[in-house]
C-alpha cells in the first residue's frame, strides 16, 4: 500500500516566493566600507526575478554552472535564489584558492558565467587566458571598472534593464541546484552538487531546535564565507524562516565582527575556530555589548574546550560545537547537551559540549575498523566515521576518486572518531593527522587543545615527525600570545601537558613560531608545517 499524499518537489522556489510575501520587512544588511546597506525581503524578491531575467538574457540554459566569486553579501545572497530557481546550478568560489586550482574547478566544473565582486577583479584577470568556457563575466557593481575581462558587464546596468516578473519554470527536485568543491588537501579540490531536494532538506535540519535551532526572530550573521559549503546552508535557511541577515562583506576581524553584532543585535552566527578564538582575545582586551547573542555556531575543525568554557563562564556566550564537511552539506552533529546531562557537574559539561556531538536527525552514522567492522560506542574505541543521509553526497563529480570515499551506500569521512554510550561523536583527528607511535595513535587534535588552553599561547599545531624507532612522534608548534614571545619556554609547555597525557604522548619538542600556517577556509594547514619540518631531527627523550 502505497501513502496517499502529494507528490510535491522540494525545491528552492516555493521559499524565494514565500519569503517577501510572509517576512517583506525582514533584512539583508551588508556592511560595505564604513556603510551598512539594508535590503528587505520585499526589495530583495523582485530583484531574484531580474536576476533571473538577465541569466536568461546571457545565455544561461537549465542545469548550466554559473560561478559567484564574491564576499558574504546582499547580490551574492540575490545569486543564491535566482541561479538554482530558474534551473541553473549556484557554484561559488573560494576566494582563497591558489590560481591553478581556481582555474581546474570553473574549467572543471564548465562554469558558463562568472560573477565577481568589484574589488576581486584582478584575481580573476590573471586566469582568464585559462578559462575556457566562461562567456561573461559580471561584475557585482554599479559600473564597469577598467578591466581586461571580456566580454563584461555591470551587474546593476544588467538588472535595470531587465523584468521583475520571471516565470520560474517547474523544477524537479532532483536537479542539481549548487556546487561545492572540497578545498583539497590533496590533489586538485573534488566538486560536491547539491540538488534542490537536498538543501531543503538541510534546511530544515538547520531549522531544528536541537540542531542549530534557527527561527524568524533570528538575526544570523553567517562569518563563514559563502563559498564555504554554501555558508554553511545558512543563507538558504534564513530565507526559508524569515530570520534577518548580516553578511560583514570582506570585513572580518574580529573587531568588525564584534561592531557588527553589537549594532545589528545579531542572535546567531557561525564559523570556524580561529575566528572566535581571535573574538575572545580582543574581548580581552576591549568591551563591546554582545549580549543579544544567544548562540555561536562553531565548526570546520576543532573547537577547543578551553573556548567554549571561557566564552561562556566569563562573556556569557554560548559557543556550539557542530561538525560536517561539504560532502554532507555540511551538517552532521552538533553539541548540544541532552536533557538528563544537563544536570552533569559543569566541568563534564565542557567536555561534552567540547565533543562534535549528536548525529541530527536525517543523518545516519557509524564507526569502523581496519577490518570492516563496526566499533562499539564506548566512547574509547576508534573507528573511522562513516554517514549517510539524504543531504550527503553519493558520488563527485565527475571525479574517479568517488569510488574511494563512497562504498555500499555510506561516505567515508576520513575522520577518526570515538562515539560514546549516548551518541557523542568525538572527532580524534583526521586520518593524516593522527600521530602513528610504535603500535599507538596520538590524537594531535588534543594534544593542541591542551597547548592553547595555555594562557600564554595563542595558537598551537601539533604534527608527525618520523622518527627511527617509533615511526612517528608529535612535534608541537607554538605560537605565543604577544606579550609572552620572549618569555614562554618549552619547559612550560610540557609542565601544562603533564597532568593531562601519559608520557608517551607528550610532545618529543616544542618550537616556536610566529604563526600556524591557515588554509584557504581559515583552517589550521598542517600540511604546510609538515612539509617544512620534515627532516627535522627530534631530541632524545
Ligand atoms: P575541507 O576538506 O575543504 O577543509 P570541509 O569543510 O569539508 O572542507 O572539511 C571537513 C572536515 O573538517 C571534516 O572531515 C573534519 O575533519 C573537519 N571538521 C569539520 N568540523 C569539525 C569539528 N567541529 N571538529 C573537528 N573537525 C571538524
Amino acid at each position: 500500500m502505497q501513502g496517499l499524499m502529494m507528490d510535491y518537489p522540494l525545491t528552492l522556489t516555493p521559499i524565494l516566493e514565500r519569503a517577501p510575501k510572509l517576512f517583506g520587512n525582514k533584512e539583508i544588511v551588508t556592511k560595505a566600507g564604513t556603510t551598512l546597506e539594508r535590503e528587505t525581503f520585499a526589495e530583495w524578491a523582485p530583484r531574484v526575478a531580474r536576476l533571473a531575467n538577465v541569466l536568461e538574457k546571457l545565455g544561461v540554459r537549465r542545469g548550466d554552472r554559473v560561478a559567484t566569486f564574491a564576499w558574504n553579501n546582499a547580490r551574492h545572497l540575490e545569486l543564491y535564489f535566482a541561479v538554482p530557481c530558474m534551473g541553473a546550478v549556484l557554484h561559488p568560489l573560494n576566494l582563497r584558492l591558489p590560481a591553478d586550482q581556481l582555474a581546474y574547478i570553473i574549467n572543471h566544473a564548465q562554469d558558463s558565467v562568472l560573477f565577481v565582486d568589484p574589488t576581486l577583479l584582478p584575481a580573476i584577470e590573471k586566469l582568464a587566458s585559462q578559462l575556457k568556457g566562461v562567456k561573461h563575466f559580471v561584475v557585482m557593481g554599479d559600473t564597469v571598472p577598467e578591466t581586461t575581462l571580456a566580454p563584461v558587464h555591470a551587474y546593476e546596468e544588467l538588472l535595470r534593464g531587465a523584468s521583475d516578473a520571471y516565470p520560474f519554470p517547474q523544477l524537479d527536485e532532483n536537479d542539481a541546484a549548487g556546487m561545492c568543491y572540497t578545498s583539497g588537501t590533496t590533489g586538485n579540490p573534488k566538486g560536491v552538487v547539491y540538488s534542490h531536494r537536498s538543501i531543503v532538506l538541510h534546511s530544515m535540519g538547520l531549522a531544528m531546535t536541537s540542531s542549530f535551532g534557527i527561527r524568524e526572530s533570528d538575526t544570523v550573521m553567517p562569518v563563514v564565507p559563502m563559498f564555504h559549503v554554501m555558508a554553511w546552508g545558512l543563507p538558504f535557511v534564513c530565507v526559508m524562516v524569515g530570520a534577518n541577515l548580516v553578511f560583514p562583506g570582506p570585513h572580518m576581524q574580529p573587531r568588525d565582527l564584534a561592531e557588527l553584532i553589537q549594532a545589528e543585535r545579531v542572535t546567531l552566527t557561525a564559523g570556524v575556530p580561529t575566528l572566535w578564538l581571535g573574538l575572545m582575545n580582543l574581548l580581552e582586551h576591549e568591551r563591546y555589548d554582545l549580549s543579544s547573542l544567544h548562540t555561536m555556531i562553531v565548526g570546520g575543525s576543532a573547537a577547543p574546550q578551553f573556548l567554549i568554557e571561557k566564552m561562556q563562564k566569563q562573556y556569557g556566550l554560548q559557543i556550539i560545537h557542530a561538525w560536517g564537511m561539504t560532502e554532507m552539506s555540511p551538517l552532521g552533529t552538533v553539541s548540544r547537551l541532552k536533557k538528563a546531562q544537563l544536570q552533569l557537574p559543569e566541568t563534564e559539561q565542557f567536555a561534552l559540549r567540547a565533543k562534535q556531538g549528536l548525529p541530527v536527525p536525517g543523518v545516519e552514522i557509524r564507526a569502523m575498523d581496519d577490518m570492516g567492522n563496526e566499533v562499539p560506542w564506548d566512547g574509547k574505541t576508534f573507528g573511522e566515521l562513516q554517514v549517510r543521509g539524504p543531504w550527503i553526497a553519493r558520488e563527485y563529480y565527475r571525479d574517479e576518486r568517488s569510488a574511494d570515499s563512497f562504498r555500499d551506500g555510506w561516505f567515508r569521512t576520513g575522520d577518526v572518531v570515538t562515539i560514546d554510550a549516548e551518541g557523542f561523536v568525538q572527532i580524534v583527528d583526521r586520518t593524516k593527522d593522527l600521530v602513528k607511535s610504535g603500535g599507538e595513535w596520538i590524537s594531535s587534535v588534543d594534544l593542541e587543545n591542551a597547548i592553547m588552553s595555555h594562557p600564554q599561547v595563542l595558537e598551537a599545531a601539533v604534527i608527525a615527525v618520523a622518527h627511527p624507532k617509533w615511526q612517528e612522534r608529535p612535534l608541537a608548534c607554538v605560537v605565543p600570545k604577544p606579550d609572552f614571545k620572549d618569555t614562554l619556554t618549552k619547559k612550560d609547555i610540557l609542565e601544562h601537558l603533564r597532568a593531562r597525557f601519559a608520557s608517551w604522548e607528550l610532545p618529543d619538542d616544542v618550537i616556536f613560531i610566529d604563526a600556524v600556517p591557515k588554509t584557504s577556509v581559515g583552517k589550521f594547514d598542517k600540511k604546510v608545517l609538515r612539509a617544512q619540518y620534515r627532516d627535522y631531527i627530534l631530541p632524545e627523550r
